[in-house]
């Protein structure tokens, strides 16, 4: 299979971890016959260096020539970087927003994986976190309260602040039809979260994932409150599969769930829009504190490239290969100095690229 994949390394630790990124597919493709093609993308940072925008026209439109793209982080430090004295419309994050707007990227997949290897980093207690945990959080990304109208009055000196949160029958259905194909390829539960116990928004929400859900009858629905949803995380995490839920409420239980993994250089995650186009990157920022010191951990930009074989190309057995070259890694007792703990052997982020490429065979 012909992959054509653009590259935004962005700043900081981007280039680094994109690097091996790379590395790892190109071992993938070589073992499985597919053959690749890159094209790089200025963005971010970078890009202001270049062309004094952090993203062109130009960039947009070979992002769109591709079938994916793979991303590295963007940013620097925000007290420091001359960056952050631009405008706030020509500063680096400015260029993600761009991006995912032009690219139409409604659906945000955030895993959050319980490896038992990294165990001890879960801020969990032991019996709670032993049972593991695998789950997906597929977030709405372009609709509801973030988007929705929003005023700042003042009536006889009283100030009043007004957001609404709107969403239609499509925008819901779209993104709950991305949300039951991908439990189809994991263990066919979805838990869809709302309010609907108050939210007009929640109360539609709920009606349409279940007339979606007729066309799924191997996958198990459940409705969860998202107030009971927030303490699940905490109290019963093994119990999830896809938990599917609007912008908001998954901007919050995305940050929860990847924190009960304790790892940041774990989490991986893709934005995807209605055909199987995504943007693959990891979870955290640009790490402008460590960039350039060669000891970045690579995992989460490459569990977002194991993400793309299997979302964007349903590559799905070299995707298994991938994550399965993580466990196995960690298991050997490798580690980059984030996740580093007593007993095991510590390696900087291109030693954890080769690593797990040799381990891909
Ligand atoms: P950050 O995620 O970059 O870093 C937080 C801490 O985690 C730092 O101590 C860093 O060294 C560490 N860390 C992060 N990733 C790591 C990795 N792969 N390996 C080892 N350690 C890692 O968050 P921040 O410091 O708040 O932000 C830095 C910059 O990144 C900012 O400019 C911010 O706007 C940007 N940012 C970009 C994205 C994105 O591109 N999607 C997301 C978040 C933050």
């Amino acid at each position: 299979m012909r992959l054509n994949i653009a590259c935004i390394e962005g700043d900081g630790i981007g280039p680094e971890i994109v690097t091996e990124a790379r590395k790892v597919l190109d071992k993938v493709a070589y073992v499985y016959g597919h053959e690749i093609t890159y094209t790089n993308i200025l963005m971010g940072g970078a890009s202001i260096d270049v062309h004094g925008v952090p993203l062109t026209e130009d960039a947009v439109t070979a992002a769109k020539a591709a079938d994916a793209v793979l991303m590295g982080s963007i940013g620097g430090d925000t007290t420091t970087s001359p960056w952050y004295k631009l405008p706030p419309n020509l500063r680096p994050e400015a260029g993600l927003l761009a991006i995912r707007k032009a690219l139409n990227l409604f659906a945000n997949l955030r895993p959050a994986v319980l490896y038992d290897e990294l165990a001890d980093a879960c801020p969990l207690k032991k019996e709670i976190s032993s049972a593991g945990f695998d789950m997906m959080i597929m977030r709405e990304l372009t609709g509801g309260l973030y988007f929705g109208e929003r005023h700042t009055t003042e009536e006889n000196g009283i100030r009043k602040a007004v957001d609404t949160l709107t969403y239609d029958e499509n925008e819901i259905r779209r993104i709950a039809i991305k949300g039951f194909e991908i439990a189809m390829k994991r263990k066919k539960k979805v838990t869809s979260v709302d309010k609907a116990n108050v939210l007009d928004s929640s109360r539609l929400w709920r009606k349409v994932v279940e007339e979606v859900a007729a066309d799924y009858p191997e996958v198990t629905l459940e409705h969860m409150l998202v107030d009971n949803c927030a303490m699940q995380l905490v109290k019963n995490p093994a119990q999830f599969d896809v938990i599917l839920t609007e912008n908001m409420f998954g901007d919050i239980l995305s940050d929860e769930a990847s924190m009960v993994t304790g790892s940041i250089g774990m989490l991986a995650s893709a934005s995807l829009n209605d055909t199987k186009f995504g943007l693959y990157e990891p979870s955290h920022g640009s790490a402008p504190d460590i960039a350039g010191k060669g000891i970045a951990n690579p995992i989460a930009t490459i569990l977002s490239a194991a993400m793309m074989l299997r979302f964007s190309f349903d590559l799905d057995k070299e995707a298994d290969a991938v994550e399965c070259a993580v466990k196995n890694v960690l298991k050997k007792g490798y580690r980059t100095i984030d996740i580093m703990s007593q007993g095991c052997t510590q390696v900087g982020c291109k030693e954890m690229g080769d690593l797990l490429a040799d381990e891909i065979n």
